[in-house]
């Protein structure tokens, strides 16, 4: 006969196997959450968050997919390079950015919800290896009107549909 604290020590040790996995939406396999990177950025880190894909996946994804997985020493290196030698002018460009959008900011825009929209377009770009940007459908410097920088008038687009959108409205 089954002792019954031994049937619950079972009952118990499944349920925390199960809370400590995840299915992974690549190769669809039930694998604990320890197989998953994290997700970057502090407000995943911070809740925890792991990715979709197990590290397997994501590893095999990046790899198939982009010059940075391909080439990750490279890349890093070309872009801190640019930014190296261009750092007048990228200082320049994120000052102004910034400036912008917080002049484009009422008081009454959530920053959570507006957080909601970066976090979820670094996740598919982490799904998908295709690069997607927070994009203002009214831009904040539009050449007749001029957005806000708030959550209705945000969206997500691929960055190639981003830059052909450019500031048209
Ligand atoms: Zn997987």
């Amino acid at each position: 006969m089954i002792e019954l604290e031994t049937l619950m020590a079972e009952v118990a040790h499944t349920v925390e196997t199960i809370k400590a996995s995840k299915l992974c939406t690549g190769c669809g396999k039930i694998k604990l959450r320890t197989d998953y990177y994290l997700l970057s950025g502090e407000y995943n880190r911070t809740r925890g968050y792991i990715m979709a894909k197990c590290k397997e996946c994501h590893k095999a994804d990046v790899r198939q997919s982009d010059y940075k997985g391909r080439h990750p020493r490279r890349a890093v290196l070309s872009a801190r390079d640019y930014q190296k030698r261009n750092a007048g002018k990228v200082a320049a460009y994120v000052a102004f950015r910034e400036a912008r959008t917080i002049q484009r900011t009422p008081t009454w825009a959530s920053r959570e919800a507006m957080e909601v929209f970066y976090v979820q377009a670094r996740k598919l770009t982490t799904e998908t290896g295709i690069k997607h940007h927070v994009d203002h459908i009214v831009p904040l410097n539009g050449s007749t009107v001029s957005g806000l920088h708030v959550e209705s008038n945000l969206q997500i687009l691929t960055a190639s549909a981003n830059i052909a959108k450019g500031n048209s409205f």
